[in-house]
């Protein structure tokens, strides 16, 4: 704390991880304090930070800050998304790239951990205005990134068209057609079913996880928080598996629908027209929209938090289990705090964390990355089932690796010690780096 001052979230992740890991730290403890194994594991290789300057319509000058945390490459180069968020800052990014790390190692693929992003707020900029963010945001990381060296990606805030933008002006600085972002347009070397990999991956880990506790998503009611792209393939996904979906939020409220939601309004909405979740009610009357927090006192079966870190507390989780909720699982990283997640784990609910969860968007896009190198094109059959194989590894992983400590069942303690142990193996193979 005193070394990293300022960085709440970071802390919470680095203690969360770290009691998970106690058993295992414990059986290995000589081991890692000789090679300061755990004191190099929570310092990030390195921390850029950069300043991006770019003009506004009205020919104002803009500053924002810039930021890339290349958190750890013993198992590949480093690979995590941008966030442009207003609450962006340095101990977020770490938070995130501390949790990467353990997630990228989960998927089974050579990929490192990574995080950046600005706390550039999107809403409300024209598209000449984010072109310009991005461009500028581009002209100073470009120099520290590269298809074998650190492949950023979309999160919060950067879809499509900021991939687009970033990558256009990678290409024009460097000359290089590479696979050095993912997420891109189909036009441009993107991967099928990318768009749709972080949300249908963790539905099918939910589903994975039902199986093995004799249960199914079939028939269960379920709530999504956010309204963006996890939220929404998340929505669809379990639409399909015969699951009915009745809410979903963003940062001013949420809505509910009791016949189920309809997904196609919701795309319309969000990825046509760039507006907010209240508009459902306007084209759904039976649906009801509540201004502020409270989506997780709308009773359902399984909650499936895809909004952003934090937005489930302690009294949401008792809402949540009063209410008959039986399984949580995180598409956001870090939703839950750590005091609802000791109340689900308490309580019997099954919990299944971010990291596990949330997989398949990173997982997508490393095979975005093997499609680039191999210069091909996978069907989009071809892309969802490896998703599917994947999150079905990182679910017997997690499950594995619980029962060997003799905590079976508690996934929290399963992913972080099933991600823990390959980074662990390589960073030790690889000597005092
Ligand atoms: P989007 O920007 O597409 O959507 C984010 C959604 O969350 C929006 O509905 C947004 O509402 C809401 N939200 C953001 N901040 C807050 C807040 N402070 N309070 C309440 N709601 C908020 O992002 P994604 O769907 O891509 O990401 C969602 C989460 O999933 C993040 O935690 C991200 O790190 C994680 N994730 C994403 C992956 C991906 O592939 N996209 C992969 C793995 C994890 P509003 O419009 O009002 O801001």
């Amino acid at each position: 704390v005193k070394q990293n001052p300022g960085e709440a979230e970071f802390h919470q992740a680095v203690k969360e991880v770290l009691d998970s890991l106690r058993l295992v730290i414990d059986a290995n403890e000589e081991k890692y304090r000789k090679m300061a194994l755990l004191e190099r594991l929570v310092e990030p290789e390195r921390v850029i930070s950069f300043r991006i300057p770019w003009v506004d319509d009205n020919g104002q000058v803009q500053v924002n800050k810039g930021y890339r945390v290349q958190f750890n490459s013993a198992i590949g180069p480093y690979k995590g998304g941008l966030r442009l968020h207003p609450s962006v800052n340095q101990g977020i990014l770490k938070f995130l790239g501390f949790e990467q790390v353990f997630k990228n190692s989960l998927t089974g693929l050579p990929i490192g951990g990574g995080k950046g992003g600005s706390n550039f707020d999107p809403k409300g900029k024209s598209d000449r205005e984010v072109m310009a963010f991005c461009q500028s945001f581009m002209t100073e990381l470009y120099k520290y990134i590269g298809a074998d060296q650190d492949v950023p990606a979309g999160d919060i805030g950067v879809g499509a068209r900021e991939i687009g933008y970033m990558y256009g002006q990678y290409k024009r600085l460097t000359g290089l057609y590479e696979g050095v972002l993912t997420g891109k347009g189909l036009t441009y070397g993107g991967s099928l079913a990318r768009t749709q990999a972080t949300g249908y991956g963790l539905v099918y880990i939910v589903d994975e996880m039902l199986k093995h506790n004799g249960n199914e998503l079939a028939g269960k009611t379920v709530v999504v928080s956010g309204s963006g792209n996890v939220a929404i393939y998340a929505t669809e996904k379990a639409q399909q598996l015969g699951a009915k979906v009745v809410a979903l939020s963003d940062s001013n409220g949420y809505i509910y629908d009791k016949d189920g939601i309809k997904l196609d309004i919701v795309k319309d909405i969000k990825e046509v027209r760039r507006g907010r979740i209240k508009e459902y009610v306007d084209a759904v009357p039976t649906a009801a929209y509540t201004e502020g927090k409270g989506i997780w006192s709308i009773p359902c079966d399984i909650a499936l938090p895809c909004a952003t870190q934090n937005e489930l507390n302690l009294d949401d989780a008792k809402a949540l289990k009063a209410n008959g909720c039986f399984a949580v699982a995180e598409g956001a990283n870090m939703p839950s705090t750590r005091e609802a997640t000791d109340f689900f784990q308490e309580n019997g609910m099954m919990f299944m964390p971010g990291k596990a969860a949330n997989a398949g968007g990173v997982a997508t896009s490393a095979l975005e990355m093997s499609q680039n190198s191999l210069r091909l094109s996978w069907s989009f059959e071809e892309v969802d089932e490896k998703l599917h194989g994947i999150m079905v590894g990182i679910y017997a992983k997690a499950a594995d690796a619980a029962e060997r400590y003799g905590v079976k069942g508690n996934y929290v303690a399963g992913a972080n010690i099933a991600g823990f142990e390959k980074v662990v193996e390589a960073m030790m193979a690889q000597g005092v780096v």
